[in-house]
């Protein structure tokens, strides 16, 4: 059986975020509001180094490009693996210590021709815990470019954003062209599209240490904004959970599973490779103990997953 990938996270400051990823995750984070932990990335923005399993001492990107196979490529083939020159896929682990700007992302299309050839940014959310009161942005409700752009002038959020409180355990799918926002008080899992393209609608006129604003993309945002998404009422999972399983998500870019382990339990692999990320308990996964906070690749071809133990898994594949 091929070798799990292990990688260490990465950290990123952000003017919303705060510390919870160290005191809730352990996890060894710089001083300051940490808003984000890369997971499972190979970003240029954030290239996770491998600790353990094949391409350890490299980084994800580094073995993406040498070991096409462990991915579902050809050996010797770089780029032969679905997803192509890059591992496309990012997860990470959100800590809204405040609200983050109202935001949306491109397509790849868009971003293809506007971003150097960046991928665009489908996302999804599954809530770890949020502070009672806790509220989400998801979606809008202006029916064209011109009427949102006059609700933003005159600062009718409340109007134009679908704003809704969120529960532990909610789920939200972002598809490109939706506008969104996670506030305060929440902490997230997010697996998205390998893409750092935002475009900020509003920041709440906040100022940041240097006393600047962050940048406003209005012009872009106004471009890819779909203006006929339907917006979610809650965001209460509604599939049904079997055999330990429930697939939160399915669409061209990625499937997300919720896994719970109570016991033993196997888990089939035969995908080009899958994200797991424990996100309560611990057990085994292969053998190797885990914990809450710890983020493994399984490459392809590695077969069956024993996984042993009490706890819970986001799982993510193309
Ligand atoms: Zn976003």
């Amino acid at each position: 059986m091929a070798d799990l990938i292990k990688l260490e996270p990465l950290f990123h400051n952000k003017i919303w975020g705060g510390r919870r990823l160290a005191s809730e995750y352990g996890y060894q984070i710089p001083d300051g509001p940490v808003g984000e932990c890369w997971a499972i990335s190979a970003h240029p923005a954030g290239d996770c180094p491998v600790t353990a399993g094949p391409g350890a001492g490299g980084t994800l990107s580094e073995l993406w490009d040498a070991r096409p196979e462990l991915f579902g490529g050809e050996a010797g083939k770089p780029g032969s693996a679905p997803g192509g020159d890059r591992f496309p896929l990012l997860v990470k682990i959100i800590d809204a210590d405040g609200d983050l700007s109202i935001q949306v992302h491109p397509d790849d299309a868009y971003a293809a021709e506007h971003e150097n050839g960046s991928l665009g940014k489908r996302e999804c959310w599954y809530v770890l815990d949020c502070e009672p009161g806790a509220t989400i942005v998801v979606g809008q409700r202006a029916h064209n470019r011109e009427e949102f752009a006059q609700l933003v002038e005159e600062g009718r959020w409340s109007d134009l954003l679908n704003e809704m409180p969120i529960h532990k355990g909610d789920f939200f799918q972002i598809d490109a062209g939706t506008v969104h926002a996670i506030k305060a008080g929440t902490l997230i899992l997010e697996t998205q599209q390998s893409s750092d393209v935002t475009y900020r609608v509003y920041d709440y006129d906040r100022v940041q240490d240097d006393g600047t604003k962050r940048e406003l993309h209005l012009a872009q945002s106004l471009d890819v904004i779909d203006y006929a998404a339907q917006a979610p009422a809650s965001g209460a999972i509604t599939a049904a959970e079997t055999d330990g399983v429930t697939e939160l998500e399915k669409n061209s870019n990625y499937t997300v599973d919720l896994v719970r382990v109570d016991g033993e339990k196997t888990l089939a692999q035969p995908w080009s490779f899958m994200c797991l990320s424990v996100i309560e308990g611990a057990g085994t996964i292969c053998g190797e103990p885990v914990e809450k906070g710890a983020h493994l690749l399984a490459p392809c071809g590695c077969g069956d997953l024993a996984l042993a133990g009490e706890m819970a898994l986001i799982t993510s594949h193309l």
